[in-house]
């Protein structure tokens, strides 16, 4: 029988199509596999590239978004991995397929999105490619990025005993999403925090490439998946597992007032919510308290410790009631929904 997408998933396609890839792999350090690939240049100077799909009705609703909005989005997502391999942000190549029905200003306003992001953090946009399409949108950023190999971050480096920590607040970006989805009435302080988080998701250049010049951080990734999934990534890779305290998991003001205010449990949305690319690190406890509270002063708010790394396989929780349960990750995996 043909097996399809929805069968195997995303990372069942991966590994089916990786072997035979590389037939120079002496200057790979990353390939498939981790935020960013990873190939060596010259001496320790690493170049980064990362690629990202936004396919309309699979990311995006083209009615219920802006222009500007996507293509912000479309570059901030590949930003994001960059900054979790700790890399500066260098050049862009945006690629777009038009359908038909669609108007020109609205692709002008893509490019407005991108271009204000690009001039944020100092990439050139130097390429790309336009084709017309049938029906849907389909946006493809492809960015490069430099880093010095000795203080790159991978997903596969953490060691147990280090303390997990996020750059941010978790889960704003999947309520932001439920509100679009469930067109609740916005309009208030919290909707509008909530919905500017998920079309405006700032990429954590800053955050990771001061992590990435800190002694003690062993691993990093984004939150794009969710933070379950994406810390699953981390302990696979490294061969490690994971313990989580609920009651260290940061909650926002504005997703406490929104869970509340709808019923809903704010864990759900702090574990499995997605694109949120703030980044998981893990960090040795000899440097933790010297690097958090220089993450304090540097960017003036917190660097959350939520648990640390075990020598299990797998991802405890541990609850209010002192209670461990062990979580498995239902993440986004776009090919599986709908
Ligand atoms: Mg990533």
């Amino acid at each position: 029988m043909m097996d399809r997408l929805k069968q195997i998933g995303e990372f069942g396609l991966i590994e089916r199509i990786s072997k035979g890839c590389l037939v120079r792999p002496e200057r790979v350090i990353r390939g498939i596999g981790d935020d960013a690939a990873a190939v060596t240049i010259a001496g320790n100077e690493v170049l980064l590239l990362t690629t990202d799909f936004l396919v309309e009705g699979v990311h995006f609703l083209r009615r219920a978004v802006s222009g500007i909005d996507l293509g912000y989005k479309a570059l901030a997502v590949n930003l994001s991995d960059i900054a979790a391999m700790g890399g500066i942000a260098r050049e862009a190549l945006a690629s777009i397929a038009i359908p038909e029905d669609c108007g020109i200003d609205f692709i002008e306003d893509v490019y407005r999105g991108m271009k204000a992001l690009a001039a944020e953090y100092d990439v050139n946009i130097i390429g790309g490619d336009t084709t017309g399409a049938r029906s849907d949108l389909v946006i493809s950023v492809t960015v490069t990025g430099r880093v010095k190999r000795e203080v790159m971050l991978c997903r596969d480096g953490a060691r147990v005993g280090d303390i997990i920590c996020l750059t941010g607040y978790p889960g704003e970006s999947a309520a932001g999403l439920h509100l679009i989805i469930n067109r609740v009435g916005a309009d208030t302080d919290v909707s509008d925090h909530l919905l500017h988080r998920h079309r405006r998701p700032r990429p954590h250049l800053l955050e990771g490439r001061w992590l990435a010049g800190m002694d003690g951080v062993h691993a990093a990734i984004d939150v794009s998946d969710g933070l379950a999934s994406d810390l699953g990534h981390v302990i696979r890779q490294s061969g490690v597992g994971a313990r989580m305290d609920a009651s260290r998991l940061p909650v926002s003001n504005p997703l406490k007032a929104f869970c509340q205010h709808l019923g809903l449990d704010p864990l759900d949305y702090v574990l499995d919510g997605g694109e949120d690319y703030i980044l998981i690190c893990t960090v040795s406890p000899e440097t933790i308290s010297a690097l958090s509270a220089g993450f304090e002063k540097k960017f003036s708010h917190p660097l959350y410790q939520i648990g640390e790394i075990t020598a299990s396989d797998h991802i405890d929780l541990v609850d209010e009631r002192g209670e461990t349960r062990m979580i498995s990750p239902r993440g986004w995996n776009h090919f599986r929904r709908g």
